[in-house]
């Protein structure tokens, strides 16, 4: 969206080919984390480019829309279209990819219990509980949790599930749920279990320690090796190395919160096929060369959060302008 706002604004006549009925991608679906004041998540400002992009002009859209095929060379490709109305082709100069991501499947990471315990979700599960359903509960029963537990890199930093990267988002994601929840819930406190925290944005120092001084919120490093459930109560007890005894120690929680990480999305191999693209190591799309026409823009290049993706968007929508002149 931003690539096409940023050239639709340079005089580039511009097409968003989105597959799902919606523009925004996951971005578009997040909850706003603001507590005492707004903590920068981004969130608002991507569902504002929704808006921006739907009520703008100069950009044309087509949703629920699949490509099916691709012709011809730089500078002049046709791509073939597929949507409830039927089927088109359409020529363009230069392809902006930006397939997005998927959050990590938490199922794989059997230990934990997600899909089996119900009071075990993801941070993507949170999200949508509060901006759906405008509150905090325990799935099981519908009551305020009294203690939820984060547990961080759920699906990065893990040689178990061949991910070895780090997401970048999900410290700065489950910190700032934290703070949401713990301003409108003083009642409950938070645990935060973590192996490093990854910085993100300038002010990200300052918000890290207004979290340390809140005293019902409790950072402890240490990533648990295994949750216990029990059938009669669904009540869950969390097994971690306490680091300040240097024991194992074992700790019931209400609820629990998988901060999963960002893998690229399940269905975007087709994607590369169709266009040739190559991976890099942490298996996300490596940016093709410039003279091919065909651009990479956002997560799907490598995690990043919504403030990086829309910078990242903005130098990719540079590139394509001069792209553009060079060939004109
Ligand atoms: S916390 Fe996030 S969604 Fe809420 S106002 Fe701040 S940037 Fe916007
Ligand atoms: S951002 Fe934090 S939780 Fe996510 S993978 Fe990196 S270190 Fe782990």
């Amino acid at each position: 969206m931003t690539v096409a706002k940023e050239l639709a604004q340079s005089g580039v006549s511009a097409l968003l080919i989105e597959r799902d009925p919606s523009l925004g991608g996951l971005a578009a679906s997040f909850c706003c984390k603001a507590s005492e004041s707004c903590n920068k998540c981004f969130a608002c400002v991507a569902d504002k480019r929704v808006l921006e992009i739907r009520n703008g002009p100069s950009i044309s859209i087509l949703t629920q829309t699949e490509l099916t095929g691709l012709k011809g060379g730089p500078g002049a490709y046709n791509v073939s279209l597929k949507n409830g109305k039927g089927r088109m082709d359409i020529d363009v100069s230069a392809i902006v990819i930006a397939a997005g991501v998927d959050p990590f499947d938490a199922s794989l990471k059997a230990e934990y219990g997600y899909g089996r315990y119900k009071n075990v979700i993801t941070a993507r599960d949170l999200d949508e509980m509060l901006r759906l359903r405008g509150k905090l509960f325990c799935p099981s029963d519908g009551r305020l949790p009294k203690t939820v537990a984060f547990f961080q890199c759920v699906g990065s930093r893990d040689e178990s599930i061949g991910n070895l990267y780090c997401s970048q988002v999900c410290c700065a994601y489950a910190l700032r749920l934290i703070k949401a929840i713990r301003y409108q819930y003083p009642e409950t406190k938070a645990a935060f279990l973590y192996m490093d925290i990854q910085p993100a944005g300038a002010s990200f120092d300052q918000f890290l320690n207004s979290c340390r001084q809140d005293k019902g919120i409790r950072l402890i490093r240490s990533l648990p090796s295994k949750v216990y459930h029990s059938p009669l109560s669904d009540g869950l007890r969390v097994r971690f190395v306490d680091p300040l005894k240097g024991e194992v120690a074992e700790e019931p929680f209400d609820l629990i919160v998988l901060s999963v990480g960002l893998v690229l999305r399940k269905d975007s191999k087709s994607l590369a096929r169709l266009f040739n693209l190559n991976f890099n190591e942490e298996g996300f799309f490596a940016p093709p060369p410039a003279q091919t026409g065909v651009f990479i823009t956002g997560a799907c290049s490598g995690p990043k959060d919504i403030d990086r993706s829309i910078i990242h968007a903005k130098s990719i929508a540079c590139t394509v302008q001069q792209y553009l002149k060079g060939r004109s």
